[in-house]
């Protein structure tokens, strides 16, 4: 269920695998996607079982559409669900909650003023600068040191794009350009997040530095399963 978990001063957080939920066929098990035709009552039993094993009042959830939005979950109501890519936390108890599957999921914290945030960036979230938009709203309300924690996601050398695309990409972030395995234009997208958060003065771990989503069926992965592929995901919470 947590393939990583990790704690820094006040913030709790973890990045899922497939393991340990209760969805069958192209969503087992831990599928955490309400739109990708899997059964929503099981999909809903992923999420109580992801929130009693991380000890959370509530997972609060958004709605991502690829944007730069940042939302903090204190500003909705809790059964509300936002349209956002990068969801925020001073609330103790509620765990932010980010789903993918090839995009990266990021995880930010800023312990000393006790927020943090989960983000979801993929080639478009990349050149709109979600990243960006999500540390910027963290130094709004006072965050002062923030670190982050990339996790899984496609991997350079698998994730293809036509060449005006990839090059589209590398005109914004040029660290994400990249060459498949079999020669052809890629995004790096992970290279690209990291990039962007090191200029940002953000100081990085790379937990999915080695991981590759397209690769690996031990994650979800759109390239690979296509309309039916699961989601997983990583939460940030403020301890309460
Ligand atoms: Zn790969």
């Amino acid at each position: 269920m947590l393939w990583y978990a990790g704690e820094l001063g006040p913030v709790a957080f973890a990045f899922t695998d497939r393991l340990g939920g209760s969805s069958d066929g192209p969503w087992a098990a831990l599928n955490l996607g309400t739109s990708n035709g899997d059964d929503p009552e099981r999909v809903a039993d992923n999420l109580e079982r992801l929130r009693v094993e991380l000890g959370v009042d509530r997972l609060a959830r958004m709605t991502q559409v690829h944007g730069a939005d940042a939302v903090w979950v204190d500003d909705v109501g809790d059964s509300e669900v936002p349209v956002a890519d990068a969801l925020l936390t001073g609330a103790p108890g509620v765990g932010v909650l980010v789903r993918v599957a090839d995009c990266t999921p990021i995880v930010l914290a800023a312990p000393h003023e006790s927020l943090a945030g989960v983000v979801h960036s993929g080639r478009e979230g990349l050149v709109k600068g979600v990243v960006e938009a999500a540390v910027g709203a963290l130094r709004a309300r006072g965050a002062t040191a923030i670190e982050a924690w990339v996790g899984p996601r496609a991997c350079g050398r698998c994730y293809e794009l036509p060449e005006e695309m990839a090059d589209a990409v590398a005109a914004v972030v040029p660290e994400a350009r990249s060459t498949t395995s079999w020669g052809t234009p890629a995004v790096d997208v992970g290279a690209g997040v990291v990039a962007q958060l090191e200029a940002l003065d953000v100081a990085v771990t790379d937990l999915g530095a080695q991981e590759c989503t397209i690769e690996d069926e031990r994650w979800y992965s759109y390239r690979r399963q296509g309309q039916d592929s699961g989601r997983f995901g990583a939460v940030a919470m403020i301890k309460a």
